[in-house]
């Protein structure tokens, strides 16, 4: 068995250790004589699962005690409509900053229900540069401001945290646990689990819990983040495998050194790549450096003709999923916690290679 190095943006890389101790668990999860799959959500056992997996959650990211951690269903992309329809229950809009696809889909989505006004874009730059925080254009009777600290298709990942009266609301879907962060600067966090959390199929939201009260009443109730804290995130069935396995993440990060540890490998990993990227005249990076994602990068082959020998080569390398996202073309290599050092190393070597050999 071989186990490549996979820089899929999402569903993205696991640590082998987490899917070894599940592999090993499968059938029969400590002598239970069940799999963790088969459980009910209400046994005792399950609840033991989820109830740590939390407790690990919050351990890792510090989150104050007045914020409900909750695990959804529907992605981060249902949480783009969860966000207006918990928060503009009075009817308002939000203020939006728009630094990329994944920030427009957000402001779209909260067009439809309440409204979105764009207090920034990154569209004056195309992208490669995050609006600074003089340019941000607030509307005064705005009840939130949303924004992506990483937009994991661009490669543009905010240098700074947005200081704002009102409630904060940040989808970390590509970023979260890739570092520290301060919890209390934020109103509402969200996040997809298939990128550095777990496996697809759970969103994790972070919210204070003063802002449970708000919701518009027309909202389905599987959208209400109040249901959810109320119910344990177990209104209906959750996604309990994928539950499980993020728990699994959760523990194995507690190993590494929990998000202190990860972020100064993190930091590694991406200086090196940038740095091999900035050294050719092969490769490129457009984005501004302050501005680099550390967990996505993105880059260009100087002759885009040569983009399909590349990508089959680095699979034969064992190097997978590099292939850009098609609105942006080229590579992408996502490199989430997941990745060891090794994986980004390997990439790099064979980038020169490739570049010897074509450029
Ligand atoms: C992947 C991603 C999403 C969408 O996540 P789904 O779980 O597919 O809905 C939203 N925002 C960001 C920043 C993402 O990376």
């Amino acid at each position: 068995m071989t186990r490549h190095f996979n820089f899929c943006s999402g569903p993205a890389m696991l640590p082998t250790a987490v899917l070894e101790r599940a592999q090993h668990e499968m059938l029969d999860y400590q002598s239970k004589g069940l799999s963790v799959m088969e459980m009910s959500h209400r046994s005792s056992d399950f609840m033991a699962i989820a109830e740590r997996a939390e407790a690990d959650l919050r351990e890792l990211l510090a989150v104050p005690d007045n914020y409900s951690v909750l695990f959804m269903q529907g992605g981060a992309t249902m949480q783009f409509a969860g966000v207006p329809l918990n928060l503009l229950g009075k009817g308002g809009t939000g203020n939006y900053l728009d630094t990329g696809i994944w920030s427009q889909k957000a402001i779209r989505e909260a067009e439809h229900l309440g409204g979105a006004h764009v207090a920034a874009s990154a569209s004056d730059n195309r992208y490669t540069a995050a609006p600074s925080p003089s340019e941000l254009s607030l509307s005064a009777n705005a009840a939130y401001l949303h924004y992506c600290e990483n937009e994991t298709i661009g490669g543009l990942q905010m240098d700074y945290t947005p200081e704002v009266e009102v409630p904060l609301v940040c989808d970390m879907s590509s970023s979260i646990l890739s570092k520290p962060i301060d919890i209390s600067r934020y109103g509402v966090i969200y996040a997809g689990a298939q990128k550095n959390i777990g496996p697809a199929g759970i969103v994790i939201v972070i919210v204070r819990n003063d802002l449970l009260e708000q919701a518009c009443p027309e909202a389905p109730t599987l959208l209400k983040w109040k249901a959810f804290a109320d119910n344990g995130s177990m209104l209906n069935t959750p996604a309990t495998y994928a539950w499980y396995l993020s728990g699994l993440v959760f523990d194995w990060l507690k190993a590494q050194g929990g998000v202190e540890a990860m972020a100064q490998v993190n930091a590694r990993k991406a200086s090196k790549l940038y740095g091999a990227i900035d050294a050719s005249s092969f490769y490129s990076n457009p984005i501004a450096p302050a501005n680099r994602s550390q967990m996505n990068v993105p880059f260009v082959l100087a002759d885009e003709s040569l983009n399909s020998v590349f990508l089959e080569k680095a699979e034969v390398a064992g190097l997978l999923n590099l292939k850009g996202h098609r609105s942006v073309g080229g590579m992408r290599a996502s490199i989430y916690n997941a990745m060891p050092e090794a994986g980004v190393d390997h990439l790099i070597d064979f980038m020169r290679d490739f570049e010897q050999r074509h450029g």
